[in-house]
Parts: C-alpha cells; sequence; structure tokens
C-alpha cells in the first residue's frame, strides 16, 4: 500500500500533528517537532508525549509513517569546528526528540561546504557528526535527503549520499529520503517512463533501495538541472504529472513515508486524492 501525507503543522504542540494529518485524509506526514529556525527548544513535556500517542492511534499512524524533518539550521558539515559541534548537539536533540514520540526516523539535509572546503572534505565531516550523533542516541534511523544542490548545499548527486553511507559505521542506521523536485533540479530526470526507469537504476546502482525509507513527492518551478530549490504543485510545475505516476505504480515505494512538501496547503486533499487514484 501507498502511504501519502503531507509536511503537516505543529503549532500549538507536536499533538497536533497527527490529528492535522489525519484531516486531510493521509496515511504518513512529516513535521517539526521544535521551531526549525531556532537552536532552543523547550523539552516534550509527559503531557504532551502521550496526547502525541493518543493522536496517533487515533488517526492509525505507525511509527514508520511519520518522517519528522529536523531544523534548517543545522549543518552537519560545517567547515568550523565550534559551529559544527553546535549543529551537532542539535541534531542529537532532535533524534532524542523522535526517541521520545516513539518514533524511529529523523529527515535531515547533509550538509553545506560554504566554499570553505571541497566537497569530498566536506562529506567526510558529515559522515563522523553522523558516527557520533548514532553511537549517543538510540533506536532512530538518520534518513539523508538529496537536495536541490543550491548554493554549497551537497546531496545533489547520489555519489554524494552513497559517499556519507559509506562513512557511517552503524549502516542499520542510516537511510535515505528522495526528494522528487530536488532530484529534477539537480539534473535527474523523470518525465518520461524512460527517464525515470534511467535515473531509479541509476539511484539502485549507486546508492541501493535497500536504503530508500521515503519520499518527498514536489513537482518543480525551475527546469531541469537548474539547481534551484522551488517547489510546486503536483503537475504544475516543470516535472509534471506523469513522474507521480510511475512513482505510484513502483511497488519499491510500498509501505514508506510519501510526503507532499507542495506549495498550496489549500489543495493538499486533492493531492492526496490525485496521487491514490494513479495507484489503480
Ligand atoms: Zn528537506
Ligand atoms: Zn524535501
Amino acid at each position: 500500500m501507498k502511504r501519502i501525507g503531507t509536511h503537516v503543522s505543529a503549532a500549538g504542540g507536536v499533538q497536533n500533528a497527527p490529528l492535522n494529518a489525519q484531516d486531510i485524509g493521509a496515511r504518513a506526514f512529516a513535521f517539526f517537532t521544535k521551531n526549525q529556525r531556532q537552536w532552543q527548544a523547550k523539552s516534550l513535556t509527559e503531557k504532551e508525549i502521550e496526547q502525541f500517542n493518543l493522536n496517533m492511534q487515533k488517526g492509525g499512524f505507525q511509527p514508520a509513517d511519520i518522517l519528522p524533518h529536523d531544523s534548517y539550521l543545522i549543518n552537519l558539515g560545517h567547515p568550523e569546528a565550534e559551529k559544527r559541534q553546535k549543529s551537532l548537539n542539535a541534531f542529537i536533540d532532535e533524534l532524542n526528540r523522535c526517541s521520545q514520540l516513539g518514533l524511529v526516523h529523523l529527515n535531515f539535509h547533509p550538509g553545506s561546504h560554504l566554499r570553505l572546503i571541497e566537497e569530498e572534505a566536506c562529506l567526510d565531516l558529515i559522515a563522523e557528526s553522523l558516527n557520533y550523533a548514532l553511537e549517543a542516541t538510540e533506536g532512530v534511523t538518520a534518513v539523508i535527503e538529496n537536495t536541490a544542490g543550491q548554493g554549497s548545499n551537497l546531496g545533489y548527486r547520489f555519489e554524494h549520499l552513497a559517499h556519507v553511507i559509506d562513512g557511517v559505521e552503524d549502516r542499520s542506521r542510516i537511510g535515505v529520503c528522495l526528494d522528487t523536485c530536488h532530484a529534477f533540479a539537480a539534473g535527474y530526470d523523470l518525465r518520461t517512463h524512460e527517464a525515470y526507469i534511467e535515473t531509479m537504476c541509476s539511484f539502485e546502482e549507486i546508492v541501493g533501495f535497500k536504503y530508500l525509507k521515503a519520499m518527498h513527492l514536489n513537482d518543480s518551478k525551475p527546469e531541469l538541472g537548474k539547481r534551484v530549490d522551488r517547489h510546486e504543485s503536483i503537475g504544475k510545475g516543470k516535472l509534471g504529472e506523469d513522474a507521480f505516476r510511475f512513482i505510484m505504480q513502483d511497488e519499491r515505494m510500498d509501505e514508506m513515508p510519501l510526503i507532499l512538501e507542495t506549495i498550496d496547503s489549500a489543495i493538499w486533499p486533492q493531492e492526496i486524492k490525485l496521487l491514490y487514484g494513479f495507484c489503480e
């Protein structure tokens, strides 16, 4: 079964996220366990955790259906040791928050070299940070997301993801989330069946489907390979509807969170229906 959801709001507390997902007919969801634009966060209270679990049950969600996203401030490959440590501490805190909520994934962006070091050196730092974070925590898999390659962000080539995974000691706790808009912006075509097969074969060869834990389903405002990260509603961008039809008919994406981060939340229920329609 396909599990489609969106990145829902957790305004008013994390316990509201499963309810917001249920409201729009989602079978999966993503959310921030804290304010994504701030370093500090209040600890989760017993009451919030209890209510979150209750609302997970109400919505019929299992832990693996949920893909929490970490803060945009975190850069595990920061070239400066002090700033990298600050990111690492925040990342460990996020892993712990997920585990407190009984969740099993944390989605993150690899990191940026800020034009201060080589790509490869930055990827090595990311793997080193992950080893430290996984050692310091339990039970949660770090799910690395491919990026559009805007600015100095790494993770826009499948080889980058493979390089990081290669450097991680406990590979049972590292996974990948493929974002369709980011892939397309980075030059991976998905618009025709032929292009879809070619891109997915290359993913299998370089990274491996065994690491695929989730996907972000977004159309793209920019053209193929523009290295600009601008999401669009499904079927309204340069990627087009067919790419999503191929994904919905690909059983390798069964039973994992397929998350919309599209720009118009008013049409999320229709987008979810449209995508489920492609499964038939
Ligand atoms: Zn992301
Ligand atoms: Zn994404």
